[in-house]
């Protein structure tokens, strides 16, 4: 792999950019491999990527049926936090924040990791409560947030009005080492990384059945042929319940579309993200200057990534009623993503009724701030049989009561 640097920039700029090679290789599929790992969005590429990086595993395929981070991972508004409420929660996210903070340095690839500040606005007095309750339990976690007043809200994001007449701001969760990074960087960064251990990375390659034999898996069948392995990571999100029916096992994960808009661009005018549960909207400002607008999920459960007109309502009229001067804004485009959805709001990571085969899904509206973390310890998972980042993430949760609720934190989401 060629190192990007300075010096490459130099040198190829005087070159007139044609020294360049591909990011990763284009694979044809072998007919086996120690992993295969289902799915090419950012926790299938990270899972591969710290297999290789912290276990040694390196004869391992990613599968992907379309491209390279085109599901949620190239669909999201792409914000960071780790400001969880439960000990579990808080643990991988805060894992994946602060490897984010490398990210670029490790994977030699610029991810654009802007640490810009999250704040969550607190509308009424329940929120009050709740946030405040989530700030002292992040200061038992060793996460860094705190509850600020509406005059901070509005010195930090002066463009906000912090007394609308519905619902005035009334104080806020800050996380200041919150923010953005760039999501399909996020993507590449990591498959430039897992090619040039050795990895095959395979598009355009659906799996269509998983093979078994008396309760171990064998390997998958798919739109290329068959490949057998000795482990397999099934990393699909809104996809997971199709992929668990395939290697004989029931998810209980509920498939919906979640939405996001952005504006045309604009000079720069918050540079922080500020997410309002209550009214149900959220934005922060890319570096192309477009507001990035997200709110709520669909009510029913589909697969067809793409929004729906009442959602796109919903959120700009709470977005208008938070930041009036989007009311002036012509918004430039519209997409949806699947996401997937446990009752409890958080992940699953954990083995699976079929020995050797391993799931990772679950992360509903707000996985992109986790891939990091959750790669690192769904490696492990798979490398060692154990991990303490995802042991209390496990499918058994369900059946034994344990839940991990994060419904408040995972409110509007993201
Ligand atoms: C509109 C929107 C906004 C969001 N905003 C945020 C945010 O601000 N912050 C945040 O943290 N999270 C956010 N999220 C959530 C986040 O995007 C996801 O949780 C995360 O990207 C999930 O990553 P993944 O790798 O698990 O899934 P994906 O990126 O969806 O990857 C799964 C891959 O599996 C592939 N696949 C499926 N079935 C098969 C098969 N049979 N064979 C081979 N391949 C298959 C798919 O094609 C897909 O590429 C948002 C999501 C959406 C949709």
């Amino acid at each position: 792999m060629k190192r990007y640097s300075v010096f490459a920039v130099a040198r190829e700029a005087l070159r007139h950019h044609t020294g360049w090679g591909r990011a990763w290789r284009a694979a044809e599929p072998k007919k086996k491999y120690d992993v295969v790992i289902v799915g090419a969005g950012g926790h299938g590429l990270a899972t591969a990527y710290y297999l290789g990086k912290n276990h040694g595993i390196t004869n391992v395929a990613i599968l992907e049926k379309g491209w390279l981070g085109g599901g949620n991972t190239g669909r999201n508004t792409t914000i960071v936090r780790s400001n969880y409420l439960q000990d579990p929660s808080a643990a991988i996210y805060e894992k994946a924040r602060s490897l984010y903070e490398d990210l670029s340095q490790d994977l030699n690839y610029n991810i654009m990791f802007s640490p810009r500040g999250v704040m969550m606005l607190a509308q009424t007095q329940h929120e009050i409560r709740g946030y405040k309750r989530t700030a002292h339990a992040n200061a038992l976690q060793g996460v860094s947030t705190e509850y600020v007043t509406p005059d901070r809200v509005k010195e930090l994001c002066p463009i906000i009005n912090i007394s609308g007449p519905r619902y005035p701001v009334l104080g806020a969760l800050w996380q200041a080492r919150g923010g953005t990074a760039r999501h399909d960087a996020v993507a590449w960064g990591y498959a430039r990384a897992c090619s040039d251990m050795g990895m095959d990375i395979i598009q355009q390659c659906e799996v269509t059945a998983v093979r078994s034999e008396n309760g171990t898996v064998k390997g998958v069948d798919t739109t290329k042929g068959p490949i057998d392995c000795a482990k397999l990571g099934m990393v699909v999100a809104g996809h997971s319940g199709v992929l668990a029916d395939m290697a004989g096992f029931r998810l209980p994960i509920e498939s919906v579309a979640l939405q996001a808009l952005v504006s045309e661009p604009i000079k720069p005018c918050l540079d922080v993200v500020v997410m309002a549960n209550t009214v149900h909207g959220y934005m922060s400002q890319s570096d192309k200057g477009e507001m990035v607008i997200g709110g709520g999920a669909d009510g029913y459960n589909n697969y067809t990534q793409r929004g729906s007109f009442h959602h796109i309502e919903e959120t700009v009229r709470a977005l208008v009623e938070t930041f009036p001067m989007v009311s002036r804004l012509k918004m430039l485009r519209q997409w949806g993503g699947i996401v997937d959805m446990t009752g409890d709001r958080s992940p699953i990571l954990s083995k699976t009724p079929l020995t050797g085969a391993f799931i990772n899904c679950g992360w509903g509206t707000g996985g992109f701030k986790s891939i990091p973390g959750s790669g690192w310890g769904m490696a492990e998972l798979m490398a060692t049989g154990h991990s303490s980042l995802t042991k209390a993430f496990s499918l058994d949760r369900f059946a034994e009561g344990r839940f991990i609720d994060e419904s408040v934190a995972a409110g509007v989401a993201h």
